[in-house]
């Protein structure tokens, strides 16, 4: 308990904000960093050293402590307040469309051509042909079209955004059959149930988790049924007992009932992956050949693009749906649509983009190129770190990720390392803190390295920041 007097000589042994202003190391700081900045770090440091004094929270040598120390203390605040906070990291795990990480990469030459668009002024919404204004959608819209055959096509800010829209135009208060085993959940809290709620649609499910037979579908429709969807289910599978219908047996009755048939494919596919030894997954141009009204896809999985979410299908729909209020509030910016355009247009020679499309290209690269760049990366580190860590290349699996393909488990190699001094989960968090940071994984008390997802390019940085994170370099102010 400390005592009110106690607490007085406290409050007299904090520092005046002017007084700190004129100390040296805080004029040093105002070199660097905006007064207003390093003046409100002083305020906000000392209020919350009072803070502490009345709720008993600190003791007097403490305090002592912190008011001698409180240049650095102040410094260190401000210049974090300076740091840039979203950058670039390393992605050590495998994980190829990491959402945590930003999904898919976009290569370095597209986006040249976009930054030359940005800085400049552009014909966004202009019609160079007639002088006239034009929409923002017509520079991509024909592209999308040849690539997955449909009529038609919309793009707004992300798959999400797409569902709700689609549903929104279609079938505003009038009911949605889904089978129950498609009722998906995606991370960052996507729920089927919830966006069809925001969109006005009512929700009908039928089936149950582990079968949905066409009966259900026929028998849940009535008079005011507004559209059958479909969503894929692309972060889990049913396995076992197991009936669900496709895509070619619902347009059958959607056309016998005159009810348009929607699907939520997920991923966006437009390349058929079988080819390149993985699973198939259904692609856009498949569900379009079923004959389907709409089928909404992300930009930013397994496409390989910028954030967005595309919408394809019949154009007497994408019509109403470009009329919709709700486009307004969900449009993509110039930034996407440049980025985007580009990516698509990768897609008319297919080999080109695999090799163009990061995502892809990762995705389909052989082991044996993996294993070589595991080779490179083990040299380089033993050559600066031998004796301080133990390096070993073992085999190991990657994973797709963002909610795509999520029992693939894609062959790859993997640096492992053990120090005889630190954990794998201090290694961890320190090459986390390093100014571009190493996302790596941890097992079993070592640390791992996959090759499928680091550039070659990033293999320097990450032997430095490991020579620096192994010799305590890294540990800075407090
Ligand atoms: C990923 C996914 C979404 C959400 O897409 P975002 O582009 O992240 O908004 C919706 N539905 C399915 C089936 C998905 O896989």
């Amino acid at each position: 308990m400390i005592f009110v007097s106690n607490r007085q000589d406290m409050f007299k042994i904090l520092p005046k904000v002017d007084n700190l202003l004129n100390s040296n190391k805080i004029i040093d700081l105002l070199k660097d960093i905006p007064r207003n900045v390093v003046v409100n770090t002083i305020r906000e440091t000392i209020e919350g050293l009072r803070k502490d004094i009345l709720s008993n929270n600190i003791e007097l040598q403490q305090l002592k402590n912190m008011v001698n120390n409180i240049e650095d203390i102040i410094s260190n605040k401000a210049q974090n307040k300076m740091e840039i906070k979203f950058k670039r990291v390393i992605n050590a795990t495998g994980t190829i469309i990491h959402t945590n990480l930003g999904r898919s990469l976009i290569d370095k030459e597209i986006m040249e051509y976009v930054v030359d668009v940005v800085t400049n002024y552009s014909n966004l919404e202009y019609n160079l042909l007639e002088g006239s204004r034009g929409l923002r959608y017509d520079h991509i819209e024909g592209i999308i079209t040849r690539i997955t055959g449909a009529e038609a096509a919309l793009v707004v800010n992300n798959n999400a955004a797409a569902v709700m829209l689609v549903l929104n135009t279609m079938a505003k208060d009038k009911e949605v059959i889904v089978s129950r085993g498609e009722l998906v959940e995606i991370g960052g809290s996507f729920r089927v149930p919830d966006v069809m709620e925001q969109s006005g649609a009512k929700l009908i499910d039928v089936g149950t988790t582990n079968k949905t037979h066409l009966k259900d579908y026929t028998n849940g429709i009535g008079e005011e049924t507004g559209a059958l969807l479909k969503v894929h289910t692309s972060n889990y599978r049913i396995l076992g007992f197991t009936k669900s219908v496709s895509i070619e047996e619902l347009v059958k009755i959607g056309e016998k009932f005159e009810i348009p048939v929607i699907e939520d494919i997920g991923s966006g596919v437009l390349v058929d992956l079988e080819k390149y030894g993985i699973e198939h997954e259904p692609t856009v141009k498949e569900s379009i050949e079923s004959g389907i009204d709409i089928v909404t896809f992300s930009g930013d999985k397994l496409l390989g693009g910028p954030q967005a979410g595309i919408i394809v299908g019949k154009k007497k729909y994408i019509d109403k749906m470009k009329k919709n209020p709700l486009t307004r509030a969900l449009r993509v910016d110039k930034f996407t649509i440049a980025t985007l355009e580009l990516i698509l247009r990768l897609y008319l020679d297919e080999e080109k983009a695999i090799k163009k499309i990061p995502t892809l290209k990762m995705l389909t690269m052989s082991i044996e190129e993996v294993s070589l760049k595991a080779n490179i990366l083990s040299n380089k580190i033993i050559d600066k770190l031998t004796g301080k860590i133990n390096v070993k290349i073992v085999d190991g699996f990657s994973q797709v990720g963002g909610g795509a393909l999520p029992l693939e488990k894609i062959p790859t190699k993997l640096i492992e390392l053990v120090s005889n001094d630190l954990t794998a989960s201090e290694i961890e968090r320190r090459l986390r803190k390093e100014s571009i940071p190493v996302v790596v994984r941890v097992f079993k008390d070592k640390i791992y390295i996959d090759l499928r997802t680091v550039k070659e390019d990033e293999f320097d940085i990450i032997v430095y920041e490991l020579e620096r994170v192994l010799s305590n370099h890294h540990i800075k102010g407090f």
